[in-house]
């Protein structure tokens, strides 16, 4: 079994407000883990929008999804907050004051509290609703890259028309011994320049293209060693290979937040504006997923809510120790927290 993490505050989600939420624990002195479903941090800014500018973070002119996550990352990097990604919190239960969250890894965190700042819930793959397919889940079918090097000198068939499926095309390309790419459509929802790397690839046999074409079947034992596809005009083929990726996009799924016993309405969970507690002590809902009176879905409201949760979150951790107001221009305990020099 795997041994239990203790921190101060386990933070569920690497968005733009848990980040943030991250850098306000840190100059109080408190430690934090992270954990995100996806395999990269920086929630809907870095998975929806990277290149797209945002204008209204306070201070911030212009700046776009990814470099704003990249900022943040920065801003907190004097904490060395271990991020535990490509897993998501399956169950929470109370012990004594504090909470045992587990992971879908099966990893365990002993926390007193918990920010949930899962935004629009965890974004899960969209799954093709073929049983072989699911059957063959991590046996050979897969959603995601955690590691490049398993899929060296290997036969791979990737499913989509995007810019994971032709990113990972072009990438791959170069350690894979050969690629089919199966696209359900005529034309790519990828960056122009991607498409044309593809179609290079295509010319010189690295890649065998399939469009209008979608997966129909997997066969194996064990392990995969096929799949089917068909096309719109009804013709089956079978592609042997080692590995399928499928990127046939994301869906926003609360999972199982649900069933941890929080107040939840439409998709949100109801805090107080007080502190941002839930009706769970200890367990704070912040960012998009934090639903009260007046809420507006923006990334600033969810840096304020990050830092009131902090001080509760403060007193929860040291409940002997005085919670002192600080300005981060004067206060010396913040500079040493931060690695400033004296
Ligand atoms: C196209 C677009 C443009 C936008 N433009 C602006 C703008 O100009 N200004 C602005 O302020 N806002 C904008 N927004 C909204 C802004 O992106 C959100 O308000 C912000 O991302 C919310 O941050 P968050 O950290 O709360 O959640 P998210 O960014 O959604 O991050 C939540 C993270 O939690 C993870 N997660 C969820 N549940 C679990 C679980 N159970 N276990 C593990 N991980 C989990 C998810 O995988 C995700 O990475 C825009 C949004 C979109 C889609």
């Amino acid at each position: 079994m795997t041994d239990h993490i203790k921190t101060d505050c386990l933070v569920i989600g690497a968005g733009p407000v848990g980040l943030f939420a991250v850098f306000e624990l840190g100059i109080l002195g408190l430690k934090s883990e992270v954990v995100d479903n996806l395999d990269k941090i920086g929630g809907q800014c870095a998975e929806l929008y990277p290149d797209k500018p945002i204008y209204d973070i306070p201070g911030l002119p212009s700046c776009t999804g990814q470099s704003l996550v990249d900022n943040l990352l920065k801003q907190i990097e004097p904490f060395k907050t271990p991020m535990h990604l490509n897993q998501r919190i399956e169950s929470l239960k109370k012990v004594e004051e504090k909470w045992e969250a587990t992971t879908s890894l099966g990893q365990i965190f002993l926390t007193p509290s918990i920010f949930i700042a899962g935004g629009v819930g965890s974004f899960e793959p969209r799954k093709p609703p073929i049983e072989n397919i699911i059957k063959f889940e991590n046996k050979g079918v897969s959603y995601a890259i955690p590691n490049k090097e398993i899929y060296k000198d290997k036969t791979i068939v990737i499913f989509g028309g995007g810019d994971s499926a032709l990113d990972w095309t072009v990438e791959l390309s170069k350690i894979a011994k050969h690629i089919y790419l199966v696209h359900r459509r005529e034309d790519f929802r990828a960056v122009e320049h991607t498409v044309s790397l593809m179609q290079q690839l295509v010319k010189e046999n690295k890649v065998t293209l399939y469009t209008n074409n979608q997966v129909i079947d997997a066969n194996g034992d064990e392990c995969l060693r096929s799949v089917s596809i068909k096309s719109k005009d009804g013709k089956i083929e079978i592609l042997d290979c080692d590995d399928v990726l499928i990127f046939h996009g994301l869906k926003n799924e609360l999972g199982p937040i649900n069933d941890w016993g929080l107040g939840i309405s439409e998709k949100q969970i109801l805090v107080n504006t007080e502190n941002f507690q839930t009706n769970l002590d200890g367990i704070f809902a912040i960012g998009d997923i934090a639903s009260y009176p007046g809420k507006l879905k923006l990334i600033l409201s969810g840096f304020h809510e990050a830092a009131l949760a902090a001080q509760q979150a403060f007193k929860r951790a040291k409940p002997d120790e005085n919670l002192l107001f600080r300005y981060s221009t004067s206060d010396k305990d913040i500079h040493e927290r931060l690695g400033l020099k004296k």
